[in-house]
This record gives C-alpha cells, structure tokens and sequence, in this order.
C-alpha cells in the first residue's frame, strides 16, 4: 500500500525555483533511494515532505494531505527525520537523547541499543562527546524512537568513516528484514543503495527523470543522471 505519495511537488526559495515537478511513491515496508547529482533537489524535497519549506503539488502520507500540517504534526503522523547533519541534544546523554524522543510503539531504548551497540556501550555519555558516526547513530536511533512508518535518511552516511559506514548500512539491511517501516534513502554510495533498496527515483534539476525498480537501473542510466 501506498504510505507516501509525491506528485508534481514545486517549491522554491524566495524567487529561486529548487523544485519543478518530483513525482515520489513510497510504499510501506520498501526502501526507495532518492538519487540525482548535487543540487538536483534531493534535500529540498526532504524539507518540504517535513513542512520545512512551502511547496506546492500532491503530498499525502497515508491518504492525509501533509501541506495542511505544520512540521511538528507531520513528525507525529510518523515521519522521523535523520537530517543531513544530524541533530542531537548536545548536553543530553545518549540515553537521555533516545528517551526524549520516545513515543509507543516496536522501537525501544533495548530495540535501538541492540541495533546500535555502540549507542548501548555509551548510553551515559553526552551526545557531544560521541564521534561523528556515534552521533549519526544517535540520530537514526532517535529518528526511531518515535516509531516512524515512514523513516527518511538525508545523506545517511556522508562524511562517515568506511567502519561506521559499513554499521550503518548492515543496520538497514536489517530494518528492511526485520520491520515494516517504509524507507526513504538518500546518499552517494550507488553500491550501497542498490543492495538495499527496492526502488530508485532520480531527481534532475527539481524533476523526476527516472523512477523504477533497483533492478531495472541499469548502469547507462546511472552514468547519465547520477554520473556514476
Ligand atoms: P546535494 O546532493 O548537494 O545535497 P540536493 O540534490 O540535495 O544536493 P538541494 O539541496 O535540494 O539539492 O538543492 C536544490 C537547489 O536548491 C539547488 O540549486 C540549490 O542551490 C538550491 N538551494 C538549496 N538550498 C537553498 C537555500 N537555502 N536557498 C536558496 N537556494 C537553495
């Protein structure tokens, strides 16, 4: 079943026109890899699915129109956001940060320390004290803690050692597996996204060019609008 549905969203900063027309399905229980070279609009449609910036278009989860929501409503809705640069309390344990984000539901604080060890061998520390793949754990961890059926990752291992990485993507392999949480995935590694997603929408210029099954993206199309 269809849980999120983008249908030739436009947005724009200021006079700056960022998105033309980005047709977007996600269904629950699928990993769909938002793809498209730097600046295509990936982001842009991430902050407008959480009502961070004004768009225009069909934008539903579940059948509700989420351009008549503020942010914090769409948050409720279950979208839980991993955005590009993490987001964590600072000041706040790690435990603290996890727990402040809790709402009911399959993901716990023993859930997302086993998905996470890390996270469970460091539960007392600040979040600032973490490293930089800590903190992005904290902030997967924290994004579901809110028991999202739609989890959205900006750039879900950009910048991050290959070690943490490679934690990062077998945590996701396992989110597929083993919930039903619809996934909404961008980042640079081709390899990656390919062996974890069930389907590729590719972004040129604020448009969908290319949406399809992973295994239908062949390498001429990937060389054309991703470069790889
Ligand atoms: P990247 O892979 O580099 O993160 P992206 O595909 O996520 O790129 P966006 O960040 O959505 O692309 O940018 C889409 C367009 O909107 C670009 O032309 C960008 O310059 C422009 N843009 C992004 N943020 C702003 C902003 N705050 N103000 C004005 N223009 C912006």
């Amino acid at each position: 079943m269809t849980l999120l549905r983008v249908e030739n969203l436009t947005a724009s900063y200021g006079v700056s026109q960022a998105l033309y027309g980005v047709d977007l399905d996600v269904a629950e229980g699928e990993v769909t890899a938002l793809m498209g070279r730097n600046g295509m609009g990936k982001t842009t449609t991430v902050k407008a699915l959480c009502r961070m910036i004004q768009s225009q278009g069909t934008l539903t989860l579940n059948g509700q129109d989420l351009h008549a929501l503020p942010s914090h409503k769409v948050a409720r809705l279950g979208v839980g956001l991993v955005p590009e640069g993490r987001r964590c309390f600072a000041d706040l344990s790690v435990r603290e940060n996890l727990i402040a984000a809790a709402r009911p539901g399959y993901w716990t604080l023993s859930r997302v320390t086993q998905l996470f060890p890390r996270l469970a061998e460091r539960q007392g520390q600040a979040a600032a004290s973490l490293s930089g793949g800590e903190q992005h754990m904290l902030a997967i961890g924290r994004a579901l803690m809110t028991n999202p059926r739609l989890l959205v990752l900006d750039e879900a291992t950009e910048g991050l050692a290959p070690i943490v990485r490679q934690e990062i993507w077998a945590a996701l392999h396992r989110l597929r597996q083993e919930t039903s949480v619809a996934i909404l995935l961008i980042d640079k590694s081709l390899k990656e996204l390919a062996t974890v997603s069930d389907k590729a929408v590719i972004l040129e210029r604020g448009r969908t060019v290319w949406s399809g099954s992973m295994a239908d993206l062949t390498p001429e199309i990937s060389e054309k609008y991703v470069g790889v």
